[in-house]
């Protein structure tokens, strides 16, 4: 008999309780809605970025400050070079933020990234997850309770549901919990109405650490960059955090390509502007159609089909070819989680909502 070599894992990894990442089908018959890609392609400056940066360069490291994507990360979000960190995706900076900022407690919503009860388990720190409101809106009262040493972490739109907070509100809770560090993960800012981001508070305030990926609005899920933007000493934190790790997380291609995104801010506000349009239309059609949609501020939109559970709506588009994102929670059990992808492929489901 085959040796069960699991007899191998220590306490840890047998403690551990990974995510389970969205379906990444191996072939193309899907339209996948499934995991907040963007549709449309990333810019052209980038790719030629990409293709410029493959060559022999290739046999030495990459820059491990990547110094010339933070200044130019810098320059786009108005803060100082020093200011910013860069990840391999900004997964990899929630873990070391999760893992440098927090002891005693965090605070996140019960609906939120299901990544965040992972991090705070793999790194052994104690959670509440106060309730959303009945509409899925987060109650800012429960993040500003007088609780010392006390971390909160939240999407700014929030993920899956889509309903953000604006900006003063979530200042509000930065400022009530100034003895700990609060993390604003704002992978879904640049789909919102009006400019959601705080990171041009940080320096004003010095326990706020916000987020951002290049997954969703730059078009680049598969490039794997991510952005951390805050005091200077809390960018320390997290380089110190990687480099007890890896100290090239982010390799040349990479940062080639993330660094051209900052130069086309026109490209990526025309595709913003289409994925923003789409997602109104679709989500009006939905409405009109007796489905419950969550008002989203993201590339997603959060959905209950009134005559069928989750389960068998999710099974249903599937058979159809539709990916959707499910998560099978109390809650939001009877949600399906839908991507915005092209006009054409939202016709499609909207097509098989119909039915
Ligand atoms: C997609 C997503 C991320 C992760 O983005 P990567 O940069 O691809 O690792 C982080 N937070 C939230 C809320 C997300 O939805």
């Amino acid at each position: 008999m085959k040796r069960d070599v699991r007899e191998f894992w220590n306490e840890r990894v047998r403690g551990l309780a990974p995510y389970t990442p969205g379906e990444q089908p191996r072939d193309q018959r899907f339209i996948k809605l499934n995991t907040n890609e963007n549709p449309y392609p990333p810019s052209p400056l980038v790719v030629e970025a990409v293709k410029q940066a493959a060559d022999d360069r290739l046999r030495l490291y990459p820059d491990p400050e990547c110094w010339e994507l933070r200044e130019a990360a810098a320059e786009r979000f108005g803060v100082q070079p020093e200011q910013v960190f860069v990840g391999n995706g900004s997964d990899e900076i929630l873990a070391f933020a999760f893992g440098a900022f927090f002891a005693d407690k965090i605070l996140f919503p019960d609906v939120t990234y299901s990544f965040y009860p992972v991090y705070a388990r793999l790194w052994d720190v104690p959670f509440e997850r106060p309730l959303l409101n009945d509409d899925f809106s987060i109650n800012p009262g429960d993040y500003t309770k007088d609780a010392p040493h006390t971390g909160v972490v939240f999407p700014n739109p929030n993920a899956p549901t889509g309903r953000s907070m604006d900006v003063p509100t979530v200042l509000s809770i930065v400022k009530a919990r100034k003895d700990s560090v609060v993390i604003v993960d704002e992978a879904y800012a640049a789909f919102s109405k009006e400019n959601l981001s705080v990171a041009r508070f940080v320096t004003a305030n010095p326990n706020l650490l916000t987020i951002h990926t290049l997954s969703k609005f730059a078009s680049l899920a598969g490039l794997r960059v991510g952005f951390a933007i805050g005091d200077e000493n809390l960018i320390e934190g997290l380089r110190r955090m990687r480099d007890s790790f890896n100290s090239y997380t982010v390799d040349r291609l990479a940062q080639a390509g993330a660094a051209a995104v900052m130069k086309d801010r026109a490209y990526y506000e025309y595709v913003i502007r289409k994925v923003v349009d789409t997602r109104e239309r679709v989500s009006t059609v939905l409405s009109s159609r007796g489905f419950e949609v969550i008002p989203s501020d993201a590339n997603f939109l959060f959905v209950r089909c009134p005559s069928r559970k989750g389960e068998d709506f999710f099974a249903y588009l599937r058979e159809r070819g539709i990916l959707t994102r499910r998560f099978n929670e109390n809650r939001i059990a009877d949600f399906l989680r839908v991507s915005i992808g092209t006009d054409s492929d939202m016709d499609i489901f909207l097509e098989a909502c119909r039915e």
